[in-house]
């Protein structure tokens, strides 16, 4: 099967009682126990809908087996802990996403596991790794600067010194990046981004081989953050227009980089799109597109004021939905860092984080165009 039928077909259960054509929601949180083997819980992470959603990610990102969780970082805090204890030893990407960032630097401690932080070229991660290292966590193209890391490059490394590899592969989608064919072991998901894609659930999602699978659900169902059956039915629902939704917004991604490539009030533009990019040789290397997430700088006006101008496009935090979304990461994702440290990671206070949508490209520029029109130079 290929990718758009896998996401409108894998894993549905349909209703057999009625013929009904998609998965039932099931709601019951007691099962019988006599009548089958393994006993459904939704803590188990073993019912139907946990199951039908599951499976699709799991044929998405050519993976043996999947598992949905109840956000991202219940995803990326249990796959990370399934394989990191006490005087054990992690590699992490300085640019990871706040959250598993700040998990590593507050709680790691906590767990007896030691890290150490890496700047994003493959010889930086594979420079960090000692003796003692057990996992590695990267994310590419990494947020906000779009950096492209050398995917293959690590996981062929960790592979043959045994440690795992995990990636958050939230920004690319499994449509623009399936990095288990790349060597890596773990992938992970905030399917409150693209694989809702409406920006209304919250959800995480892992995919890796079962023998990875059993450690990481085993943990799973003693920390418990597992998602509700009417969500995992929404989310359901929206993976099977996934592959359409990224491709389109992609498309979008593209034509909006272009045009702010030479517009005069920008200083700057982040996409491994573009050929210009730094990135931009890797990305065409190991990703099927190039994501409909870009950053860029704005030249001599206020960007607070631009953001405030613009009609279309909206101010939020998150990401990935159908509808364009911006948002300063010097105020937002990056608010808790000092500005020293901003500056030593290259997140500038007029660097801004587009999330392209399903909206009309031509109006996406023009909203952009007319918003810097009416902010005056400084
Ligand atoms: C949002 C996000 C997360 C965290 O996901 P939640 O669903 O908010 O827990 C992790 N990684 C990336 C890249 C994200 O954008």
């Amino acid at each position: 099967m290929k990718n758009k039928t896998i996401a409108i077909h894998k894993g549905t259960l349909k209703d057999k009682k009625t013929g009904g054509v998609n998965t039932p929601i099931y709601t019951s949180s007691a099962y019988d126990y006599i009548s089958r083997d393994e006993t459904f819980y939704p803590r188990y992470f073993n019912t139907p809908n946990q199951n039908a959603v599951a499976k699709k990610i799991a044929a998405l990102e050519h993976a043996e087996e999947g598992l949905v969780f109840s956000s991202g970082m219940g995803a990326m805090s249990t796959s990370i802990l399934a394989f990191a204890g006490a005087g054990d030893h992690v590699v992490m990407l300085d640019a990871l996403y706040g959250g598993t960032h700040h998990f590593a630097t507050v709680w790691f401690s906590h767990f007896g596991i030691d890290c150490t932080f890496t700047k994003t070229s493959a010889d930086d991660v594979i420079n960090g790794v000692t003796s003692k290292t057990k996992v590695i966590v990267i994310e590419s193209p990494t947020n906000p600067l779009l950096a492209v890391v050398d995917i293959e490059k690590i996981a062929q490394f960790a592979r043959e010194k045994k440690i795992t590899t995990i990636i958050d592969n939230t920004f690319a989608s499994p449509v623009n990046q399936t990095p288990l064919d790349l060597g890596i072991d773990i992938v992970v998901h905030s399917g409150t981004k693209y694989l809702g894609g409406h920006s209304d659930l919250c959800c995480g999602m892992v995919a890796c081989s079962n023998e990875k699978l059993d450690r990481i659900l085993n943990l799973a169902r003693v920390l418990g953050p597992s998602l509700d059956p009417r969500i995992c039915y929404l989310l359901e629902r929206s993976m099977k227009t996934l592959i359409l939704r990224v491709n389109a917004q992609t498309k979008n991604a593209m034509e909006v980089a272009r045009f702010l490539e030479f517009h005069p009030d920008i200083a700057a533009v982040y996409y491994p799109g573009l050929e210009s990019f730094g990135g931009y040789e890797i990305a065409k290397r190991q990703m099927k597109g190039f994501g409909a997430m870009l950053s860029f700088e704005i030249k001599g006006k206020d960007p607070h004021r631009f953001i405030e101008r613009l009609k279309i496009i909206s101010p939020a935090v998150s990401l990935g939905g159908v509808e364009s979304t911006i948002c300063p990461p010097s105020l937002t994702s990056h608010a808790k860092m000092s500005p020293e440290e901003r500056q030593r990671i290259g997140v500038s206070d007029s660097l801004l984080r587009l999330s392209i949508g399903l909206e009309d490209a031509d109006d996406l520029k023009q909203d952009i165009d007319n918003a810097l029109k009416k902010v005056p130079k400084y």
